[in-house]
């Protein structure tokens, strides 16, 4: 019930199609979405392999209540080993494709192998098929789409596929969806690239049954009425989308500025939501089930870049092509936006790679000769638009930067101190110095630095519901205060265990964490009246410590070790330059002590190994 109980298995090098069913106890162990990447990969990923070889694995996967009204439970988890870092790699998307995949009967998609030509996905129900993408290999997300959607005489197909950057093996390429969504993180559209595999197309015509009709009606109506009932929130998310806060935290001193050398850019308002909404956006949208509805679509009519349109601008572009590589240009953000999704990249790696390289040009470690002629000075964005396209097709200085943060850092003089990186994935837009929280988050995220395995939004106290929260998970009103230390380590493993609850059942964080609305109590009662498997707030609680445990082990047996759980030098060594966060730094000392503090509260040992009681506690002793 609300779990399909089989997924598909695509061996790509042989050709063969095989549906293999999924027992009601893995669903009570490892939930769905998250559980079944994490799972899969810690059974059958072999270690050391190279993340661009037919040995890897890459794993679509639909959470427990994809496909019912759940509030925003439409999110897809792709499960790999990233080739931007060489670890595990989780990222997620919206859109409409893990509900689709629910219709057809499927919770999940692994694919194995590599094909010899390009090739895409069709799945019709029951009929799945291999068939050739001869003709759309070389085309972008937007064509791709379009020309699936014509082929195969549906509108309503559901279509993921990469573009030239995935194609062309670009280490932060995304997977694409809605032809405008992301799972953008960690290079999963090269994984895709490097198994010839260009696109799924998705079209389910059965529906997605729960265990108990009645109960669950009513917690998820009640649950989407939770959501409603924050009237402010639901208001911005809903016109604003996620640049809403961009204003705001430059006010803080909060936005990224030149390579994370500042916090602040004048003119901020030039790209926060209401600037973009009054001049741009032509009308809203949202993934599956939603009720916040944060999509927004948008388009230029005049100027140089006419015409231009994408959905977005989200907040990491705002920050990405603004702050990060010091512009506000809107029309520039908004194609370099467009182009980034057509291209199919993470904007996040795209833009920190191209601050990085411009900082590289300010302090004269790279040249216009090393450049192929691009004059790389902060702001230049006719550089910057050239730039993305040469990432995209790996082409000059663009293959040199489409390798990724870790390749590049060690290439330039003295470089390394300048890439603001974790694992070698690129940060999102907060600057670790201004809370801890979020420097601890980082730092142990197993894909690399950014917001998406922890999210602690209400450590920043903006609500009373949030101050609540924090000093009840941090045990003291300190726990929502950003720069203090108290409290940080149980606030950063509390909403690990809520990111990967939302992501296993497949619902949006923006409905369970940035507000709290969406409980434990009420994801776990969600999961039980859907599925009939009993479930508790602290029974969730374990199964999650359980996924977040195979994911450590997963880096653990490719390598990694406590020196890999740290922040860039820079949040250590310098302080910010300007604006109202002047003069703030970390101490590496603190840091340690909370980090030490964190690996205690998950049971691992000193080093950020899991202990032997603590695999045993979670069922993970024997590797089962
Ligand atoms: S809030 Fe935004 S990202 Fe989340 S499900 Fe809704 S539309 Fe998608």
């Amino acid at each position: 019930m609300s779990f399909m109980g089989r997924i598909l298995r695509i061996d790509l090098t042989e050709q063969k199609v095989e549906k293999e069913t999924l027992s009601r106890d893995f669903l009570e162990n490892y939930l769905g979405g998250r559980g079944i990447g994490a799972k899969v990969l810690f059974d059958e990923l072999p270690p050391k392999i190279a993340p661009l070889s037919p040995e890897n694995i890459i794993i679509f996967a639909t959470g427990t209540l994809g496909g019912t009204f759940a509030p925003a439970s439409s999110r897809l988890t792709v499960t790999s080993k990233s080739p931007e870092t060489n670890l595990y790699c989780k990222s997620t998307v919206g859109g409409h494709f893990s509900p689709e995949l629910k219709f057809a009967g499927y919770d999940g998609i692994v694919v194995s192998g590599a094909s010899p030509k390009p090739v895409y996905l069709y799945i019709k129900d029951d009929l799945v098929e291999i068939r050739d993408a001869g003709h759309l290999w070389g085309k972008d997300v937007r064509e791709t789409d379009r020309i699936l959607k014509q082929e195969l005489e549906d509108d309503r197909i559901s279509v993921l596929s990469i573009g030239p950057a995935g194609e062309n093996l670009v280490k932060y390429s995304a997977i694409m969806t809605n032809i405008y969504r992301a799972a953008s993180r960690g290079g999963m559209g090269a994984v895709m690239g490097s198994k010839k595999l260009k696109a799924i197309a998705v079209r389910g015509t059965g529906s997605v049954k729960v265990a108990s009709p009645g109960e669950f009606a009513k917690v998820a109506l009640k649950a989407r009425e939770l959501v409603k009932d924050d009237k402010d929130r639901f208001f911005r998310y809903f016109f604003f989308g996620t640049q809403r806060g961009i204003v705001w935290a430059n006010e803080a001193g909060f936005n990224p500025t030149r390579n994370f050398q500042t916090g602040y850019i004048k003119d901020a308002y030039r790209i926060g939501g209401e600037y973009v909404r009054e001049k741009y956006i032509t009308g809203e949208t949202g993934c599956g089930s939603c009720v916040l509805c944060c999509g927004t679509f948008y388009k230029v009519d005049k100027g140089p870049f006419a015409g231009s349109h994408s959905e977005g601008p989200e907040w990491e572009t705002c920050n990405s092509y603004g702050g990060r590589i010091n512009t506000t240009n809107t029309e520039f953000l908004l194609r370099a936006n467009e182009l980034s999704n057509i291209y199919g990249l993470d904007i996040s790696s795209a833009g920190g790679i191209i601050a990085f390289a411009m900082e590289l040009y300010e302090k004269g470690l790279l040249t216009i000769e090393d450049t192929g002629g691009l004059d790389l000075s902060w702001g230049n964005t006719e550089s910057v638009l050239e730039l993305i396209r040469k990432i995209a097709y790996r082409e000059g200085f663009g293959a040199v930067l489409a390798e990724g943060l870790s390749s590049i850092s060690g290439r330039f003089n003295n470089s390394a101190g300048y890439a603001m990186g974790i694992k070698g994935l690129p940060m999102t837009s907060v600057d670790p110095r201004l809370t801890i929280s979020y420097a601890l988050a980082f730092a142990v995220n197993p894909r690399g630095g950014d917001h998406l395995h922890s999210e602690i939004i209400c450590q920043f106290g903006a609500t009373p519901e949030h101050v609540k929260i924090a000093q009840k998970v941090s045990g003291s009103p300190e726990g929502a205060k950003p720069l203090s230390f108290v409290g940080k380590a149980s606030m950063v493993k509390y909403h690990e265990q809520i990111c990967c609850a939302s992501d296993s059942l497949g619902v949006c964080f923006f409905h369970t964490l940035s507000s709290h609305r969406v409980s434990p109590e009420i994801l776990a009662s969600l999961f039980e009246t859907a599925t009939g498997i009993p479930m508790s707030a602290d029974k969730l609680q374990h199964v999650c410590e359980r996924i977040l445990n195979m994911e450590r082990l997963v880096n653990i047996r490719e390598g990694l070790t406590k020196k890999d759980d740290t922040l860039p030098r820079r949040a250590f060594e310098e302080e910010i330059q300007s604006g109202p966060s002047k003069g703030l730094k970390l101490s590496e000392e603190a840091f340690n002590r909370v980090l030490e503090e964190y690996y205690e509260l998950h049971g691992w040992d000193l080093n950020g190994i899991p202990k032997k009681e603590t695999l045993a506690k979670l069922g993970l002793e024997a590797g089962n």
